[in-house]
């Protein structure tokens, strides 16, 4: 059965997409063709994201891109400032400590986005750390951060930034030259509605230098990414590159350059989806923060979250996802992002939704 996924990641792929995976594969590890080819996909990776800094394609799922971000920074003992109000957020802690940083938790709550007022008193007093971690969209609870005035705060006390943007860039508009960022992770299988496979790192000159000039070596091999630095210059890739992955990556940026209205496409059905919930009378989570890339919905009193995903892939053919953790048969979220950013889709999917629940308007 053919579903129509309207989850916040992976996300329907295109059909040129698609196509561009089957091309003819040459060998990218002797092929200098492919290394420009490579290198143009990056570049233009870092124009979306209107920054001159380089960007790196990394041959494994977003997680790897969080984890290399972490792996790269962090040697033994550097503190680390971990902006926690969400699972994502508090995830970051982990990949800290693996590689022997010391995590601080700035916990806030998980209903909010960031409060930049209460994050700067905080770090008045607190601010003695090598960089930060922030989640630009919170995934299992469809929390926005304001990311980029969060990182600018940030380095105002020459903190650096490390922001997990996988499931908002190309849905949520995002600048990183204005955010600063240092390091910003994004994913194939989000709104850029490539299936899952790649993630790429956007690197900021002093995130390079801090890699460079670490007193220890990076503890890892496939999450380093200063292995990467040279390998336009000396047409090597540390490891072989998924050619056809980044064929039907590259295919998924050109769309997205192509699509004009994309950022206000994402804002105009993220809108209509929230409005179309409240108005039948469904509680959204959280008091503000809202992504436009996904939604996330409390689950009703009397139903049970898994019985209503069930119902929706059966009898309609449509695809939502629960949450996890803290979240967990508590919220059902819609992903309206990249290929499922459209009102046709998001009417039926709310329709459906509505029609179990047995709320018709
Ligand atoms: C999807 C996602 C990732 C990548 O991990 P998955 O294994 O694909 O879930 C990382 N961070 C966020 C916020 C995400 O939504």
């Amino acid at each position: 059965m053919k579903y129509k996924i309207m989850t916040p990641g992976p996300t329907m792929v295109r059909e040129n997409v698609r196509l561009a995976r089957s091309l003819e594969c040459t060998n990218p590890d002797l092929d200098e063709e492919f290394v420009d080819f490579y290198k143009e996909t990056c570049r233009l990776l870092s124009d979306c994201l209107h920054t001159p800094n380089e960007t790196y394609i990394l041959g494994g799922e977003g997680i790897l891109g969080l984890e290399a971000a972490c792996a790269s920074l962090t040697e033994h003992g550097d503190k680390v400032l971990v902006l926690d109000n969400g699972i994502y957020g508090n995830g970051f802690a982990d990949f800290v400590s693996m590689y022997g940083g010391v995590p601080t938790l700035y916990t806030a709550p998980y209903d909010e986005a960031i409060d930049l007022v209460k994050l700067r008193e905080y770090l008045v007093d607190n601010h003695d750390f090598k960089y930060a971690t922030i989640v630009h969209c919170d995934t299992p609870s469809g929390m926005l951060n304001p990311a980029e005035d969060i990182s600018i705060l940030l380095h105002e006390y020459n903190i650096m930034t490390v922001v997990d943007s996988v499931s908002a860039m190309f849905g949520e508009p995002l600048d990183v030259s204005r955010g600063k960022f240092d390091i910003v992770c994004g994913g194939s299988q989000k709104a850029l509605s490539a299936p899952p496979g790649l993630t790429f790192v956007n690197v900021s000159p002093q995130a390079m230098k801090t890699m460079e000039e670490r007193n220890t070596p990076i503890a890892s091999f496939y999450a380093n990414i200063l292995v990467f630095k040279n390998y336009y210059e000396e047409k090597w890739f540390p490891y072989t590159m998924p050619i056809s992955d980044i064929y039907g990556l590259r295919a998924a940026i050109d769309n997205f350059v192509n699509d004009t209205d994309c950022y206000e496409r994402h804002a105009k059905v993220a809108k209509y989806t929230r409005n179309r919930l409240i108005e039948s009378g469904l509680k959204l989570y959280g008091k503000n923060g809202y992504s436009n890339t996904v939604t996330a919905v409390c689950v009703p009193d009397g139903f049970g979250a898994n019985e209503i995903l069930r119902t929706l892939r059966e009898k309609y053919g449509i695809m939502i996802a629960g949450s996890f953790g803290v979240f967990e048969n508590k919220l059902l979220r819609i992903g309206h992002m990249g290929e499922g950013a459209n009102m046709d889709d998001v009417t039926r999917t709310v329709d459906a939704l509505l029609e179990i629940i047995g709320q018709t308007n």
